[in-house]
Protein backbone atom coordinates (compact mmCIF):
# COMPACT_ATOMS: atom_id res chain seq x y z
CA UNK A 1 0.00 0.00 0.00
CA UNK A 2 1.38 3.42 -0.77
CA UNK A 3 1.26 6.26 1.08
CA UNK A 4 -1.52 8.15 -0.89
CA UNK A 5 -3.43 4.96 -0.52
CA UNK A 6 -2.61 5.26 3.22
CA UNK A 7 -4.14 8.00 3.61
CA UNK A 8 -7.24 6.94 1.96
CA UNK A 9 -7.91 4.19 4.70
CA UNK A 10 -6.86 6.24 7.48
CA UNK A 11 -9.98 9.69 5.99
CA UNK A 12 -12.50 6.25 5.54
CA UNK A 13 -11.58 5.34 9.17
CA UNK A 14 -11.73 8.87 10.19
CA UNK A 15 -14.97 9.79 8.23
CA UNK A 16 -17.12 6.57 9.56
CA UNK A 17 -15.61 7.43 13.06
CA UNK A 18 -17.15 11.02 12.78
CA UNK A 19 -20.57 9.74 11.21
CA UNK A 20 -20.97 7.07 14.10
CA UNK A 21 -19.88 9.66 16.60
CA UNK A 22 -22.64 12.14 14.99
CA UNK A 23 -25.35 9.44 15.20
CA UNK A 24 -24.75 9.23 18.78
CA UNK A 25 -24.52 13.03 19.64
CA UNK A 26 -27.99 13.67 17.84
CA UNK A 27 -29.88 11.23 20.25
CA UNK A 28 -28.66 14.00 23.04
CA UNK A 29 -29.04 17.17 20.76
CA UNK A 30 -31.42 19.70 20.40
CA UNK A 31 -30.43 20.03 16.81
CA UNK A 32 -31.01 16.43 16.37
CA UNK A 33 -31.31 16.66 12.38
CA UNK A 34 -28.42 19.11 12.06
CA UNK A 35 -26.33 16.18 14.00
CA UNK A 36 -28.11 13.49 11.24
CA UNK A 37 -27.33 15.72 8.31
CA UNK A 38 -23.56 15.19 9.24
CA UNK A 39 -23.37 11.84 10.51
CA UNK A 40 -24.95 11.25 6.72
CA UNK A 41 -22.26 13.59 5.05
CA UNK A 42 -19.16 11.69 6.50
CA UNK A 43 -20.51 8.31 5.85
CA UNK A 44 -21.28 8.89 1.97
CA UNK A 45 -17.74 11.01 2.09
CA UNK A 46 -16.21 7.97 3.59
CA UNK A 47 -17.50 5.91 0.79
CA UNK A 48 -15.21 8.25 -1.77
CA UNK A 49 -11.83 6.14 -0.27
CA UNK A 50 -13.15 2.89 -1.61
CA UNK A 51 -13.95 4.31 -5.25
CA UNK A 52 -10.72 6.20 -5.38
CA UNK A 53 -8.82 2.93 -4.25
CA UNK A 54 -10.67 1.21 -7.29
CA UNK A 55 -10.15 3.55 -9.22
CA UNK A 56 -6.54 2.57 -9.50
CA UNK A 57 -7.57 -1.18 -8.69
CA UNK A 58 -9.66 -2.03 -11.22
CA UNK A 59 -10.67 -1.88 -14.77
CA UNK A 60 -13.92 0.59 -14.47
CA UNK A 61 -11.21 3.12 -13.45
CA UNK A 62 -13.92 5.89 -15.43
CA UNK A 63 -17.09 5.01 -13.22
CA UNK A 64 -14.98 4.42 -9.76
CA UNK A 65 -13.50 8.12 -10.23
CA UNK A 66 -17.10 9.70 -10.84
CA UNK A 67 -18.39 7.73 -7.96
CA UNK A 68 -15.70 9.26 -5.71
CA UNK A 69 -16.00 12.51 -6.75
CA UNK A 70 -19.78 12.37 -6.64
CA UNK A 71 -19.77 10.55 -3.08
CA UNK A 72 -17.20 13.68 -1.52
CA UNK A 73 -19.31 16.21 -3.02
CA UNK A 74 -22.67 14.36 -1.97
CA UNK A 75 -21.33 14.57 1.44
CA UNK A 76 -20.53 18.11 1.51
CA UNK A 77 -23.80 18.96 0.43
CA UNK A 78 -25.30 16.80 3.10
CA UNK A 79 -22.68 18.93 5.79
CA UNK A 80 -23.80 22.62 4.39
CA UNK A 81 -27.56 20.53 4.82
CA UNK A 82 -26.55 20.29 8.38
CA UNK A 83 -24.75 23.77 8.51
CA UNK A 84 -27.57 25.25 7.13
CA UNK A 85 -30.25 23.57 10.15
CA UNK A 86 -27.65 24.84 12.68
CA UNK A 87 -27.40 28.48 11.18
CA UNK A 88 -30.41 28.97 10.31
CA UNK A 89 -29.17 28.92 6.50
CA UNK A 90 -31.08 25.77 5.32
CA UNK A 91 -29.98 24.29 2.32
CA UNK A 92 -32.40 24.73 -0.91
CA UNK A 93 -32.55 21.00 -2.05
CA UNK A 94 -33.26 21.53 -5.56
CA UNK A 95 -30.53 23.73 -6.11
CA UNK A 96 -28.04 21.45 -3.85
CA UNK A 97 -28.88 19.06 -6.50
CA UNK A 98 -28.23 20.88 -9.35
CA UNK A 99 -25.06 21.66 -7.92
CA UNK A 100 -24.40 17.46 -7.40
CA UNK A 101 -25.61 17.08 -10.58
CA UNK A 102 -23.58 19.75 -12.33
CA UNK A 103 -20.48 18.64 -10.57
CA UNK A 104 -20.89 15.19 -11.74
CA UNK A 105 -20.95 15.90 -15.75
CA UNK A 106 -18.43 18.55 -15.32
CA UNK A 107 -16.15 15.70 -14.10
CA UNK A 108 -17.41 13.30 -17.07
CA UNK A 109 -16.82 15.73 -19.08
CA UNK A 110 -13.23 16.53 -18.44
CA UNK A 111 -12.14 12.88 -17.04
CA UNK A 112 -9.98 12.47 -20.20
CA UNK A 113 -8.24 15.73 -20.24
CA UNK A 114 -5.03 15.79 -19.59
CA UNK A 115 -4.36 15.74 -15.36
CA UNK A 116 -1.99 18.81 -14.12
CA UNK A 117 -3.73 21.32 -17.05
CA UNK A 118 -5.35 24.53 -15.78
CA UNK A 119 -8.87 23.42 -16.73
CA UNK A 120 -8.87 19.91 -15.16
CA UNK A 121 -7.54 20.64 -12.43
CA UNK A 122 -9.79 24.08 -11.42
CA UNK A 123 -12.90 23.01 -12.86
CA UNK A 124 -12.76 19.46 -10.58
CA UNK A 125 -12.05 21.08 -7.56
CA UNK A 126 -14.63 24.14 -8.00
CA UNK A 127 -17.49 22.33 -7.30
CA UNK A 128 -16.09 21.27 -3.78
CA UNK A 129 -14.67 25.01 -3.67
CA UNK A 130 -18.30 26.54 -4.39
CA UNK A 131 -20.37 24.21 -1.51
CA UNK A 132 -17.83 24.29 1.46
CA UNK A 133 -18.01 28.10 0.70
CA UNK A 134 -21.34 28.38 1.09
CA UNK A 135 -21.33 26.80 4.27
CA UNK A 136 -18.53 29.29 5.17
CA UNK A 137 -21.26 31.69 4.25
CA UNK A 138 -23.74 30.48 6.23
CA UNK A 139 -22.20 30.28 9.61
CA UNK A 140 -20.45 33.44 8.85
CA UNK A 141 -23.45 35.48 8.34
CA UNK A 142 -25.51 33.85 10.62
CA UNK A 143 -26.61 35.95 13.66
CA UNK A 144 -24.51 33.23 16.28
CA UNK A 145 -21.71 34.33 17.37
CA UNK A 146 -20.24 32.38 19.69
CA UNK A 147 -16.06 32.16 19.67
CA UNK A 148 -16.85 28.25 18.53
CA UNK A 149 -18.84 29.24 16.33
CA UNK A 150 -16.38 32.02 14.54
CA UNK A 151 -13.63 29.38 14.27
CA UNK A 152 -16.32 27.40 12.51
CA UNK A 153 -16.74 30.29 9.87
CA UNK A 154 -12.83 30.41 9.52
CA UNK A 155 -12.06 26.72 9.08
CA UNK A 156 -14.61 26.18 6.36
CA UNK A 157 -13.54 29.47 4.61
CA UNK A 158 -9.81 27.97 4.99
CA UNK A 159 -10.86 24.65 3.53
CA UNK A 160 -13.29 26.50 0.91
CA UNK A 161 -9.77 28.20 -0.36
CA UNK A 162 -7.96 25.35 -0.34
CA UNK A 163 -9.67 23.87 -3.08
CA UNK A 164 -8.54 25.99 -5.64
CA UNK A 165 -5.01 26.11 -3.71
CA UNK A 166 -4.96 22.19 -4.31
CA UNK A 167 -5.64 22.87 -8.38
CA UNK A 168 -2.34 25.38 -7.98
CA UNK A 169 -0.89 22.51 -6.61
CA UNK A 170 -1.80 19.35 -8.94
CA UNK A 171 -0.62 21.90 -12.01
CA UNK A 172 2.33 23.03 -10.48
CA UNK A 173 3.43 19.13 -9.16
CA UNK A 174 1.40 17.18 -11.71
CA UNK A 175 -1.61 14.73 -10.68
CA UNK A 176 -0.79 12.10 -12.92
CA UNK A 177 -1.49 11.70 -16.67
CA UNK A 178 -5.16 10.09 -16.31
CA UNK A 179 -6.98 9.15 -12.94
CA UNK A 180 -5.26 6.18 -12.52
CA UNK A 181 -2.07 7.60 -11.75
CA UNK A 182 -3.19 9.91 -9.61
CA UNK A 183 -2.50 7.68 -6.54
CA UNK A 184 0.53 7.44 -7.04
CA UNK A 185 1.69 10.72 -7.35
CA UNK A 186 3.11 13.15 -4.42
CA UNK A 187 0.11 15.49 -5.15
CA UNK A 188 -1.93 12.81 -4.31
CA UNK A 189 -0.21 12.30 -0.93
CA UNK A 190 -0.39 16.03 0.08
CA UNK A 191 -4.16 16.29 -1.39
CA UNK A 192 -5.18 13.10 0.95
CA UNK A 193 -3.21 14.40 4.00
CA UNK A 194 -4.35 17.87 3.48
CA UNK A 195 -8.04 16.10 3.45
CA UNK A 196 -7.43 14.32 6.28
CA UNK A 197 -6.53 17.08 8.53
CA UNK A 198 -8.82 19.50 7.43
CA UNK A 199 -11.57 16.42 8.26
CA UNK A 200 -10.59 16.00 11.06
CA UNK A 201 -10.64 19.82 11.85
CA UNK A 202 -13.96 20.38 10.58
CA UNK A 203 -15.42 17.47 12.40
CA UNK A 204 -14.68 18.55 15.65
CA UNK A 205 -15.20 21.72 15.19
CA UNK A 206 -18.56 20.95 14.06
CA UNK A 207 -18.89 17.98 17.16
CA UNK A 208 -18.12 20.72 19.57
CA UNK A 209 -20.65 23.14 18.30
CA UNK A 210 -23.46 20.44 19.19
CA UNK A 211 -21.14 19.20 22.16
CA UNK A 212 -21.51 22.81 23.38
CA UNK A 213 -25.58 23.30 22.77
CA UNK A 214 -26.14 20.12 24.81
CA UNK A 215 -24.07 21.90 27.86
CA UNK A 216 -25.49 24.54 27.40
CA UNK A 217 -29.03 22.85 27.13
CA UNK A 218 -28.13 20.48 30.74
CA UNK A 219 -26.99 23.75 32.50
CA UNK A 220 -30.46 25.73 31.92
CA UNK A 221 -32.14 22.58 32.85
CA UNK A 222 -30.13 22.35 35.87
CA UNK A 223 -31.03 25.52 36.82
CA UNK A 224 -35.19 24.69 36.02
CA UNK A 225 -38.46 23.86 37.67
CA UNK A 226 -40.02 21.75 35.75
CA UNK A 227 -44.01 22.36 37.33
CA UNK A 228 -43.52 26.23 37.22
CA UNK A 229 -41.09 26.57 34.48
CA UNK A 230 -39.33 29.43 36.25
CA UNK A 231 -35.94 29.42 37.26
CA UNK A 232 -35.27 26.90 40.40
CA UNK A 233 -33.25 28.70 43.23
CA UNK A 234 -30.13 27.89 41.77
CA UNK A 235 -31.70 29.48 38.48
CA UNK A 236 -32.67 31.97 40.54
CA UNK A 237 -29.47 32.83 42.53
CA UNK A 238 -27.05 33.03 39.71
CA UNK A 239 -30.09 35.29 37.75
CA UNK A 240 -29.65 37.30 40.31
CA UNK A 241 -25.80 37.81 40.36
CA UNK A 242 -25.39 38.19 37.01
CA UNK A 243 -28.09 40.76 37.11
CA UNK A 244 -26.05 42.98 39.75
CA UNK A 245 -23.03 42.38 38.52
CA UNK A 246 -24.52 44.31 35.50
CA UNK A 247 -25.92 47.50 37.50
CA UNK A 248 -23.66 47.40 40.62
CA UNK A 249 -24.45 50.54 42.20
CA UNK A 250 -27.78 50.65 41.61
CA UNK A 251 -30.68 50.21 43.95
CA UNK A 252 -32.51 46.66 43.41
CA UNK A 253 -35.10 45.24 45.20
CA UNK A 254 -36.42 41.91 45.73
CA UNK A 255 -39.83 39.70 46.73
CA UNK A 256 -40.64 37.05 48.32
CA UNK A 257 -43.97 35.28 48.33
CA UNK A 258 -45.38 32.04 49.23
CA UNK A 259 -48.79 30.75 48.92
CA UNK A 260 -51.45 30.77 52.02
CA UNK A 261 -52.89 27.79 53.60
CA UNK A 262 -51.10 25.88 51.12
CA UNK A 263 -51.72 22.59 53.08
CA UNK A 264 -55.42 22.60 53.01
CA UNK A 265 -55.19 23.21 49.33
CA UNK A 266 -53.59 19.69 49.27
CA UNK A 267 -55.54 18.62 51.54
CA UNK A 268 -58.62 19.72 49.93
CA UNK A 269 -57.85 18.98 46.03
CA UNK A 270 -55.24 16.62 46.45
CA UNK A 271 -51.61 16.58 45.44
CA UNK A 272 -52.35 17.28 42.00
CA UNK A 273 -55.03 20.12 42.51
CA UNK A 274 -51.67 21.51 44.52
CA UNK A 275 -49.50 21.24 41.48
CA UNK A 276 -51.90 23.06 39.13
CA UNK A 277 -52.27 26.26 41.57
CA UNK A 278 -48.48 26.38 41.90
CA UNK A 279 -48.27 26.23 38.16
CA UNK A 280 -51.35 28.72 38.15
CA UNK A 281 -49.26 31.56 40.21
CA UNK A 282 -46.13 30.70 38.26
CA UNK A 283 -48.10 31.69 34.81
CA UNK A 284 -49.09 34.74 36.96
CA UNK A 285 -45.87 35.48 37.72
CA UNK A 286 -44.22 35.42 34.35
CA UNK A 287 -46.52 36.95 32.82
CA UNK A 288 -46.27 39.83 35.39
CA UNK A 289 -43.06 40.74 35.94
CA UNK A 290 -40.79 43.06 33.39
CA UNK A 291 -38.18 41.01 31.42
CA UNK A 292 -35.15 42.42 33.46
CA UNK A 293 -36.73 40.90 36.44
CA UNK A 294 -35.05 37.41 37.74
CA UNK A 295 -38.27 34.99 38.88
CA UNK A 296 -37.57 31.68 40.71
CA UNK A 297 -39.53 29.00 42.56
CA UNK A 298 -37.28 28.73 45.22
CA UNK A 299 -39.36 26.48 47.32
CA UNK A 300 -42.41 24.20 47.35
CA UNK A 301 -44.66 27.04 47.65
CA UNK A 302 -42.82 29.96 47.61
CA UNK A 303 -41.00 32.43 44.61
CA UNK A 304 -39.05 34.58 44.93
CA UNK A 305 -38.82 37.92 42.34
CA UNK A 306 -35.68 40.04 42.01
CA UNK A 307 -36.40 43.33 40.54
CA UNK A 308 -33.16 45.24 38.90
CA UNK A 309 -33.50 49.00 39.66
CA UNK A 310 -36.14 49.15 41.46
CA UNK A 311 -36.94 50.99 44.88
CA UNK A 312 -38.71 48.93 47.73
CA UNK A 313 -41.84 51.28 47.73
CA UNK A 314 -41.92 50.63 43.84
CA UNK A 315 -42.07 46.51 44.30
CA UNK A 316 -44.18 47.50 47.08
CA UNK A 317 -46.84 48.59 45.22
CA UNK A 318 -45.76 45.63 42.38
CA UNK A 319 -46.21 43.32 45.20
CA UNK A 320 -49.89 44.99 45.85
CA UNK A 321 -50.55 44.19 42.40
CA UNK A 322 -49.49 40.88 42.76
CA UNK A 323 -51.93 40.29 45.45
CA UNK A 324 -54.56 41.21 43.72
CA UNK A 325 -53.91 39.08 40.73
CA UNK A 326 -53.43 36.08 42.86
CA UNK A 327 -57.09 36.36 44.59
CA UNK A 328 -57.92 36.26 40.96
CA UNK A 329 -56.30 33.32 39.42
CA UNK A 330 -58.69 30.60 38.86
CA UNK A 331 -57.51 26.78 37.76
CA UNK A 332 -60.18 25.22 35.33
CA UNK A 333 -59.83 21.26 36.97
CA UNK A 334 -61.03 23.46 40.46
CA UNK A 335 -64.21 23.98 41.45
CA UNK A 336 -64.83 27.94 40.33
CA UNK A 337 -65.74 28.49 44.27
CA UNK A 338 -62.07 27.96 44.34
CA UNK A 339 -59.90 30.64 45.60
CA UNK A 340 -56.03 31.29 46.66
CA UNK A 341 -54.14 33.91 48.13
CA UNK A 342 -50.42 34.82 49.14
CA UNK A 343 -48.28 36.76 51.36
CA UNK A 344 -45.34 38.99 49.97
CA UNK A 345 -42.38 40.02 51.68
CA UNK A 346 -40.62 42.75 50.20
CA UNK A 347 -36.81 44.19 50.65
CA UNK A 348 -34.25 46.51 49.12
CA UNK A 349 -30.45 45.70 48.18
CA UNK A 350 -28.53 48.36 49.85
CA UNK A 351 -26.13 48.99 47.08
CA UNK A 352 -23.01 47.05 46.82
CA UNK A 353 -24.81 44.85 49.36
CA UNK A 354 -25.06 41.34 48.90
CA UNK A 355 -28.31 40.00 48.04
CA UNK A 356 -28.75 37.51 50.71
CA UNK A 357 -28.87 40.03 53.31
CA UNK A 358 -31.97 41.62 51.45
CA UNK A 359 -33.61 38.18 51.00
CA UNK A 360 -33.05 37.19 54.55
CA UNK A 361 -34.84 40.97 54.88
CA UNK A 362 -38.03 39.93 52.62
CA UNK A 363 -38.23 36.03 54.36
CA UNK A 364 -38.41 38.52 57.75
CA UNK A 365 -41.07 40.89 55.94
CA UNK A 366 -43.10 37.61 54.85
CA UNK A 367 -43.22 36.18 58.19
CA UNK A 368 -44.80 39.39 59.74
CA UNK A 369 -47.36 39.04 56.79
CA UNK A 370 -47.96 35.48 57.62
CA UNK A 371 -48.40 36.64 61.04
CA UNK A 372 -49.94 39.70 61.04
CA UNK A 373 -53.22 37.00 59.08
CA UNK A 374 -52.01 36.51 55.44
CA UNK A 375 -52.71 37.89 52.18
CA UNK A 376 -50.92 40.80 52.63
CA UNK A 377 -47.81 42.52 52.16
CA UNK A 378 -44.99 43.94 54.35
CA UNK A 379 -41.49 45.89 53.89
CA UNK A 380 -38.48 45.20 55.62
CA UNK A 381 -37.86 48.45 57.63
CA UNK A 382 -33.92 49.05 57.47
CA UNK A 383 -32.67 47.89 54.36
CA UNK A 384 -29.80 45.13 54.79
CA UNK A 385 -29.65 45.53 58.44
CA UNK A 386 -32.96 44.86 59.86
CA UNK A 387 -33.45 42.18 62.90
CA UNK A 388 -35.67 39.30 61.87
CA UNK A 389 -39.29 41.02 62.88
CA UNK A 390 -38.23 44.61 61.86
CA UNK A 391 -40.39 44.96 59.18
CA UNK A 392 -42.82 48.27 58.26
CA UNK A 393 -46.99 47.50 58.65
CA UNK A 394 -47.39 49.13 55.07
CA UNK A 395 -50.88 47.16 54.82
P1 LIG B 1 -48.80 29.19 55.31
O1 LIG B 1 -49.99 29.96 55.00
O2 LIG B 1 -48.27 29.47 56.68
O3 LIG B 1 -47.76 29.30 54.28
O4 LIG B 1 -49.27 27.67 55.34
P2 LIG B 1 -48.93 26.54 54.33
O5 LIG B 1 -49.85 25.40 54.57
O6 LIG B 1 -48.93 27.09 52.97
O7 LIG B 1 -47.43 26.27 54.69
P3 LIG B 1 -46.51 25.07 54.88
O8 LIG B 1 -45.14 25.54 54.51
O9 LIG B 1 -46.67 24.51 56.24
O10 LIG B 1 -46.99 23.99 53.85
C1 LIG B 1 -46.57 23.98 52.53
C2 LIG B 1 -47.06 22.72 51.90
O11 LIG B 1 -46.75 22.72 50.52
C3 LIG B 1 -46.39 21.48 52.47
C4 LIG B 1 -46.07 20.62 51.28
O12 LIG B 1 -46.67 19.37 51.36
C5 LIG B 1 -46.68 21.38 50.12
N1 LIG B 1 -45.85 21.31 48.93
C6 LIG B 1 -44.53 21.56 48.82
N2 LIG B 1 -44.13 21.39 47.55
C7 LIG B 1 -45.23 21.00 46.84
C8 LIG B 1 -45.46 20.68 45.47
O13 LIG B 1 -44.57 20.70 44.63
N3 LIG B 1 -46.72 20.34 45.10
C9 LIG B 1 -47.73 20.32 45.99
N4 LIG B 1 -48.94 19.98 45.57
N5 LIG B 1 -47.54 20.59 47.30
C10 LIG B 1 -46.31 20.95 47.71
MG1 LIG C 1 -47.52 28.57 52.42
MG1 LIG D 1 -44.02 27.72 52.56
Amino acid sequence: MNGAAFFLAVNFVIAISFSLVFAVVSTRSRSRTAALWFAAGFAVASLSAIGELLVAYTQSDRFWAICAFATVLGGMILLRGGVGELYGRKLNLLLAGCVLTAGIVIDLLIYDLPRGTALHAFSYQAPFALVVLSSAIAVLSSTRRLVIDRVLGGLLLGTGLHFPAKAGLAIAAGAGTTAKDYIHTNYALISQSSTAILVVAVGLTLLSVLVLEIMADERSNSEKDELSGLANRRGFENGVRVAIASAPKARHAVIICDLDHFKSINDTYGHHGGDLVIRAFGDLLRASVARSAVVGRIGGEEFAIFMPNTTAEMAMLFAQALRGGTMGITVSALPASFTVTASFGVAELSPGSDHTDAMRDADSALYEAKRFGRNRVRQARDFGFSEPGQVKAVK
